[in-house]
């Protein structure tokens, strides 16, 4: 779907009239050679520092280094070139306590750092080793300016990114049956410093870790500074990210045959939000829905007009009530759907959609707690079920007239808690007792037993 250039000239508008605040608003300053301007970035407040935490005997001052991280907050390059190069011409303490800083905290180096930064996390993130501060120094200043430069961009881009696109914190357990959707949808958007929102799929989360997660923004974020901004997957038109007020990330995965083994893949899909809500994608629909859309797609990826999965015959629905031990003690009533309809893109797809509407892995053999479906509940009307309703699109599955529920289920429900699982078409069935188990251990075993703890709402007598 093509943009409309009114809207868009818009936004930008409303984007510059607000860079400008922020400009207005800021303390560091710094005045660009380029421009002859004085630009005043916004970095955060850096006292000077005192050496003798490094064994040396200087204080070092840190106001080029603040206005340089400001500079990336607001991607100005002619500001962060310079700076830049200001910082790695003087005191190696300055660099050595910028990167120690986000280094000691950090549990791994990160997605895409370079050998050097590598190395220097070695170190930093030793933080009872004797001599640590001076060690820290130390390595800073044995590196050539090149490894330099590199370990003081990995830097900055972890600084950008916790001053500006610091995640919204989890949420916290939430009684249940709280409608808080949006706030689940919430936790999913991150903010960056030029103003643009990251809108990140449901179940990105089970795919990707937080770091590359934030590593993927950071691409985009970086790509677009450099006039090489990266593309929606779905109108292969550049995004552009100062402009748009929100990007939708979603994943695909992909199963490459390398040397034939496989290897499952997970390729971002950046989008703009008209057009395609931000998913997670079989490749195959992916490809499929680029196909349709009259996009290049490469000869080994292209699909039939009719998807392999929909010449399956479609089975019987089924709902069984059971009771689950909670890990910690207690039960809880639970409750296994399993939809008749197969997913036109096989076990890949069905996963892919259970995952992007906000499903999660569960483990039945108690050594996980359940984990949440925020905002979603089972709707009982008179002690039978009647409908799964979602966080925000209404209802998930609806049985005309309801289900009857066994009597102990309904007492078990009481704690209006329950655990709903879903399992593809076909993994479950009618099978009853140890087979029921077993079957359903299977499908926990293939990574197909999807869930969580949902409310339960309505009546049950
Ligand atoms: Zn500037
Ligand atoms: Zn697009």
């Amino acid at each position: 779907m093509p943009k409309n250039d009114k809207t868009r000239r818009r936004k930008s508008h409303a984007e510059r009239e607000r860079i400008k605040a922020k400009k207005a608003a800021s303390g560091a300053s710094y005045t660009s050679a380029q421009s002859g301007t004085v630009h005043r970035h916004r970095g955060p407040e850096l006292p000077a520092l005192d050496g003798s935490g490094f064994g040396a005997d200087r204080t070092a001052d840190m106001q080029t280094a603040s206005a340089l991280i400001g500079a990336c907050l607001e991607q100005c390059q002619p500001c962060q070139a310079s700076l830049a190069d200001q910082v790695l011409a003087g005191d190696r303490l300055v660099v050595a306590s910028l990167a120690g800083t986000v280094y000691a905290l950090l549990p791994s180096p990160g997605f895409g750092c370079s050998p050097a930064t590598r190395r220097f996390h070695a170190v930093a993130h030793d933080t009872g080793r004797d001599g640590y501060g001076p060690a820290v120094l130390a390595a800073v200043e044995e590196m050539s300016a090149e490894d330099l430069e590199a370990l003081l961009e990995d830097t900055l881009d972890l600084w950008a990114a916790a001053a500006g696109a610091a995640p919204a914190p989890a949420s916290p357990a939430a009684e249940d049956g709280a409608p808080d959707g949006e706030q689940e949808q919430e936790t999913r958007r991150f903010d960056v410093a030029g103003g643009t929102a990251y809108l990140l799929s449901a179940g990105i989360d089970q795919l990707l870790d937080r770091e590359e997660m934030q590593a993927l923004i950071q691409h985009a974020e970086k790509s677009a500074a450099a006039g090489d901004a990266v593309e929606c997957f779905l109108c292969d038109q550049p995004l552009d990210v100062t402009a748009e007020p929100e990007i939708h990330l979603g994943v695909a995965m992909r199963t490459l045959t390398l040397d034939g083994r496989e290897l499952d893949t997970v390729v971002p899909v950046f989008t703009h939000p008209g057009c395609g809500r931000t998913r997670v994608w079989p490749w195959a629909e992916l490809m499929a829905e680029r196909q349709r859309r009259g996009l290049e797609v490469a000869p080994e990826d292209r699909q039939p007009e009719r998807p392999a999965g929909q010449q399956h015959p479609r089975n019987a629905d089924y709902t069984t009530f059971s009771l689950a031990r909670r890990p910690g003690g207690g039960t809880v009533p639970l409750v296994l759907i399993e939809p008749g309809e197969p997913d036109a893109y096989g076990a890949e797809g069905w996963l892919a959609a259970r995952l992007s509407e906000g499903f999660k892995p569960v483990d039945l053999s108690g050594q996980q707690p359940f984990p949440k479906l925020d905002g979603w509940s089972l709707r009982c009307d008179g002690g039978r079920l009647v409908s799964v309703m979602t966080a925000s699109t209404g209802a998930w599955y609806r049985q005309e007239g309801g289900y009857a529920t066994p009597g102990e289920w309904r007492k078990a429900a009481r704690q209006r808690s329950a655990l709903l699982l879903v399992v593809p078409s076909g993994s479950v069935g009618e099978r009853q007792g140890d087979q029921w188990l077993e079957a359903v251990s299977r499908a926990a075993g293939a990574g197909h037993l999807l869930g969580g703890l949902v409310a339960v709402r309505g009546t049950l007598s």
